[in-house]
């Protein structure tokens, strides 16, 4: 083992994709690591989402429309992004929290932030997949955003601008002509698009399986159906993890639980501002002429991807607390974008329907870093709509946060700290 690496036992409280990642780059680092979920591997959030790579995602979800978007859904129960209205304060105050964070200037900084992890994170993505050390299937083909209406598309040009002059990251522009020749499974009647071809998209469940196994292999111990309760600390340490299954001892400590983290914050005596952003998908059987690319439609606020098991559709943003129910018009709005974009027949028999809590932060930053008042506890949540994308840079800043060695981006933006001054 290197020298400069610290050795010990991790406990890592879920085993979602972050969890998962965490595990990986500690585990390389020589700890003895042990992943506990209250349920089974990777079955919530990181189960069913669109599985987009997305190093073009630079810009927040705060920016200066977003307010107009929530305000708007108040009187619109079925729009993609919809906020119900709740009395409780940590909901007030994460909404003030978000609508503060809605200016140019802000969406700038955050999105400056974004773009280190993300750059960094496709990066080891790279390494894992293609360098074989997971053993799963990518596909580098890119993301276009394709519009219906041909004000949005050339509103787009100015949002397209932005990224290459800011970000450096640069579409190419496609005509309603240019289109079906690009993607053929696209109609004819569409306004145009933007593709990103420097986006990739992978299977997320089946990524995030293969990930396991080798992990497992490698000594990694998985613990599903095991709840953590509580943790019995010593001073500013902790000693233990308390669990429905007993007692974990550990060096150090990850929570990495998504969107249920806020539920274990008195214990790490950290704010963790962190609200359930309720999102949707449908995986249809691939239709005849299933698209190649995986695509963004922004008007109806959907992703298609495309799938060897399927074709996904994935959307809506929900404020609505932890409520568990598919209805039936979220479904049949996703199917519609289908029918809106697609030269396919919205297919009749859905194989499979399914939603997940996104874990939420109001500056759109994940919230990686120590908890500040523990000395072996670090906090890996708030990836809020690309968990997945984020994942692998994720446990790599937990390795070398928790090894302390310098971080290999800046880590100060997504510290914890920036909650609990
Ligand atoms: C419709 C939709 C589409 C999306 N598309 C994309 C995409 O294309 N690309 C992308 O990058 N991201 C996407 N996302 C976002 C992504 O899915 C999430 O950001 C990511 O899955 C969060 O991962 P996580 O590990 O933090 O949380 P989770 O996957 O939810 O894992 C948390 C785990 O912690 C466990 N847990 C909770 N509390 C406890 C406890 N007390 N004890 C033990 N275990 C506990 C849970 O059981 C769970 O397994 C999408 C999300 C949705 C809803």
């Amino acid at each position: 083992m290197n020298p400069m690496m610290k050795d010990g036992s991790v406990v890592i409280i879920g085993a979602g994709i972050i969890g998962i990642a965490c595990a990986h780059y500690l585990a390389a680092d020589g700890r003895k690591v042990t992943v506990l979920d209250k349920g089974t591997i990777a079955d919530g959030c990181s189960y069913g989402n669109c599985g987009q790579i997305t190093p073009s995602h630079v810009l927040p979800l705060n920016s200066p429309d977003a307010i107009k978007s929530g305000v708007l859904s108040l009187f619109d129960s079925r729009a993609p992004f919809r906020v119900k209205p709740q009395l409780e304060p940590v909901f007030i105050n994460w909404m003030l929290q978000f609508a503060r964070r809605c200016t140019h200037g802000r969406m700038i900084e955050a999105a400056t932030s974004l773009k280190s992890i993300l750059d960094s994170s496709f990066q080891e993505f790279e390494s894992l997949l293609d360098g074989g050390v997971v053993d799963c299937d990518w596909n580098k083909s890119g993301t276009l955003y394709v519009y219906r209406s041909q004000k949005m598309f050339e509103a787009f040009a100015k949002t397209d601008d932005l990224l290459t002059r800011h970000f450096a990251v640069s579409a190419k522009r496609l005509s309603g002509a240019d289109l079906p020749a690009f993607e053929p499974a696209l109609r004819q009647d569409l306004a145009g698009g933007y593709f990103y071809e420097q986006d990739a998209l992978v299977h997320p469940s089946r990524f995030a399986k293969a990930w396991v196994r080798k992990l497992q292999n490698d000594g990694v111990k998985f613990v599903e159906n095991c709840e953590v309760i509580s943790l019995d600390k010593e001073g500013a340490r902790i000693k233990s993890v308390m669990t429905s299954k007993g007692v974990y001892e550990a060096d150090d400590v990850v929570l990495a639980a998504g969107a249920f983290s806020p539920t274990l914050a008195r214990e790490f005596e950290c704010a963790i501002p962190v609200l359930p952003g309720k999102g949707y998908s449908v995986t249809v059987a691939r239709p005849s002429v299933c698209p190649k690319v995986s695509m963004i439609m922004p008007e109806h606020n959907v992703a298609i991807t495309p799938f060897a098991e399927g074709l996904r559709f994935g959307s809506m943003m929900e404020f609505v607390g932890f409520d568990s129910d598919i209805p039936e018009f979220r479904t049949r709005q996703l199917k519609e974008c289908g029918k809106a974009y697609l030269r396919m027949e919205t297919p009749k028999a859905h194989e499979e329907e399914w939603f997940g809590w996104r874990p939420m932060t109001w500056d759109s930053l994940p919230i990686i870093g120590r908890a500040p008042k523990l000395s072996n506890a670090l906090i890996a949540t708030g990836h809020c709509m690309m968990g997945l994308m984020l994942a692998p840079a994720t446990g790599k800043l937990a390795a070398e946060i928790l090894g302390e060695r310098a971080t290999h981006i800046p880590d100060a933006p997504f510290s914890p700290a920036r909650f609990n001054a």
